[in-house]
């Protein structure tokens, strides 16, 4: 910890040549480097929600194709059942015919083994037709199900997609205004206080910062009061909280 004798050998000052520019253009600077981290941090996250809302949208679309893959199948299985019931019910006309017209008791136990083996296989496909009629009926229920959370998922893209191009555009001409500042701050900075700024920045978004109540907006730690108006006075000298590493400035509050 630094003693308050000390302190004044302890601060590391950089010396500036422009006087009474430099800490403006480190304020600056700061500023525009807030909002350029708010820019990024709300694009960044942006499209990021919109792949995740098109990966939803994706699965839902493969869901509602899996519910109409299966409703086909069964309509293409219940229509070959209905084929199967019909071409039944016309043999059983048939042998029902033939049974009036049989020559002997062989023929018309045939004939009954026969109608008795259609009946059974008209009764088994009669209970797969309705069995597979109630899956039916549930499949489009999904299906209508699926397809409402599909056009939902895609209104919502829709809107998200929306927001993504907007933001873009709107951060599109901020950008390019703030990096022009940016590059107009940097010209009035000596190379030294550059370099000072971007290694805090490494560390802390917010390399330079207020002295509010006597205590870095940093940090919080106190700022000693010779120590504020020292940074008051000398506006071309860069300091830097001896906490944290900041650079400090003073505001007129
Ligand atoms: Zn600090």
């Amino acid at each position: 910890m630094i003693k308050n004798d000390d302190f004044y050998t302890q601060i590391r000052i950089v010396s500036m040549n422009s006087s009474g520019t430099q800490m403006q253009a480190i304020i600056v600077l700061a500023e525009l480097d807030a909002e350029l981290d708010e820019i990024r941090q709300e694009l960044g996250d942006l499209p990021d929600q919109v792949k995740a809302v098109e990966d939803d949208a994706r699965r839902k679309s493969t869901d509602l194709d899996e519910t109409q893959q299966q409703l086909d199948d069964i309509h293409e299985s219940r229509s070959r059942a209905a084929i199967a019931l019909q071409e039944l019910q016309d043999r059983e006309a048939k042998y029902t015919e033939q049974q009036f017209n049989v020559r002997n008791n062989r023929e018309f136990d045939a004939i009954t083994t026969e109608l008795e083996a259609i009946k059974a296989e008209r009764a088994r496909i009669g209970e797969e037709q309705r069995s597979s009629g109630v899956l039916e009926e549930n499949l489009r229920a999904l299906l209508g199900e699926r397809q409402r959370l599909l056009d939902d998922a895609k209104a919502y893209l829709n809107i998200k997609e929306r927001e993504l191009t907007d933001h873009s555009k709107e951060h599109g001409e901020r950008h390019k205004h703030i990096l022009a500042e940016r590059r107009e701050a940097l010209s009035a900075l000596q190379t030294s206080a550059v370099e000072e700024y971007e290694r805090i920045r490494a560390f802390h978004a917010d390399a330079a910062v207020a002295v509010r109540r006597n205590s870095c907006a940093g940090c919080f730690s106190k700022v000693p009061p010779q120590k504020v108006v020292e940074i008051r006075n000398h506006q071309d000298k860069i300091y830097f909280c001896e906490h944290c590493g900041r650079i400090l400035y003073t505001t007129s509050e």
